[in-house]
């Protein structure tokens, strides 16, 4: 056993161990486990809370789990949610209000009258296409100009533990965004599970300081050249098994122009409005803010709630919505995505995750649509 290095194999009865690291720095660990018929994100106490021997199956519309032939701690790709609710929670008090006697009002609005969730997060299990989109939100919240101090917060003090894909469903195309299934850097530590026989162990990768001194605490064996040669060959399996992709060649300046495209009146046919594609999606980051009052009169509160480009007041200014059709929300939403999101953050509002395709009711996908948008354009 060595104890120290970036890289190192960790075995599968030694994985408690990182788990026991990470909570005695202080961290809650938060990672995947089986609820409601899905995985879903929540905090863990251990190795024993992960979905041992569980995968899922998805398609358009279509998500159902399913048993695995082994014991994969991560032998899956994304459930319905990502990091977003830790980072960016649904529901955010921004501050309160009391009447006072002499018929003013008193405003908290310190830390501790809207108390955020302060304690530091240990994200075990993130998957690279969800790494990046981290790193999307990153540019949106903490753009220098008007950072967001609760997200500035929660994502100072999380911990990042990658787990590279080993496989793909098949509405993932993250190798066509460029956002997976291998992680490159931005973790505290990366983890590919490999099952080789009777062997199943981890090659860890450590990224930061942090990452390396977790690592050091763990019982591991030195990384060699097979250990690294079958972590590269389980997320190559995972780019060979990728479902779906979007060809990005020329998109941002071919879907702005296709505002008068007809797919958007036939989309709008299908699309029910529901807003389950941006509630999924791990970029998405619009809210709108809501005032509430008890029945007293005497006490007031403001929230900060995620909303959804595809309800109607979204867009309502002056006395009406400017997008007042469900292609125009659907159009507004894919163009943002796609082509915008690079005028605005440098960057591709879509990392490939396929969440979007899987939890729309009527299974609209937009890996699909692209390339209809992109053969009318070509015949325009
Ligand atoms: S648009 Fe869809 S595929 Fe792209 S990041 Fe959002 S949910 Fe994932
Ligand atoms: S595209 Fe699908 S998930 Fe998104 S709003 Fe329309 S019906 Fe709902």
């Amino acid at each position: 056993m060595t104890q120290t290095g970036s890289t190192g194999v960790i075995d599968r009865d030694a994985l408690q161990a990182l788990f026991d690291a990470v909570i005695a720095r202080g961290y809650v660990p938060v990672g995947p486990t089986v609820r409601d018929g899905a995985l879903v994100l929540d905090e863990l106490t251990g190795v024993a809370d992960l979905p041992a021997g569980w995968t899922e199956d998805q398609e358009a519309g279509t998500y159902r789990l399913r048993r695995r032939d082994d014991a994969a701690l991560f032998g899956f790709t994304t459930g319905p949610q990502a990091w977003k609710p830790y980072l960016f929670p649904p529901k955010t008090k921004l501050w309160a209000a009391e009447a006072t006697r002499d018929g003013g009002w008193a405003i908290h609005n310190t830390p501790d009258d809207a108390p955020d969730d302060t304690r530091p997060f240990a994200f075990i299990g993130v998957r690279p296409c969800d790494l990046h989109a981290i790193q999307v939100q990153d540019r949106v919240f903490l753009d220098p100009r008007h950072p967001d101090p609760l997200y500035a917060g929660r994502r100072e003090r999380a911990l990042v533990i990658v787990v590279q894909c080993g496989q793909a469903a098949a509405t993932c195309f993250c190798a066509s965004m460029d956002t997976g299934p291998r992680a490159e850097s931005g973790y505290d530590l990366a983890l590919t599970e490999v099952l080789e026989g009777d062997a199943h162990t981890f090659v860890a990768d450590a990224g930061s300081a942090v990452g390396r001194s977790l690592l050091a605490e763990v019982p591991h064996d030195e990384a060699g050249a097979d250990h690294l040669a079958a972590a590269a060959a389980c997320t190559q399996r995972a780019r060979d098994q990728m479902g779906r992709r979007i060809d990005t060649a020329g998109l941002p300046d071919l879907l702005s122009a296709a505002y008068d495209s007809d797919r958007w009146d036939a989309l709008g046919r299908r699309c029910l409005a529901c807003g389950n594609c941006t509630m999924v999606c791990p970029t998405c980051f619009c809210s709108r803010v809501e005032d509430v009052t008890d029945l007293t009169g005497d006490h007031a509160e403001r929230w900060r709630a995620w909303d959804s480009c595809y309800t109607l007041d979204f867009s309502y200014i002056h006395g009406g919505s400017v997008r007042r059709t469900i292609g125009a929300r659907y159009r507004h939403w894919l163009v943002h995505k796609l082509s915008t999101w690079h005028d605005q953050f440098g960057t591709s509002g879509c990392v490939g995750c396929g969440r979007c395709i899987t939890w729309c009711p009527v299974g609209i996908d937009l890996t699909a649509e692209v390339p209809l948008i992109r053969d009318r354009g070509s015949k325009a």
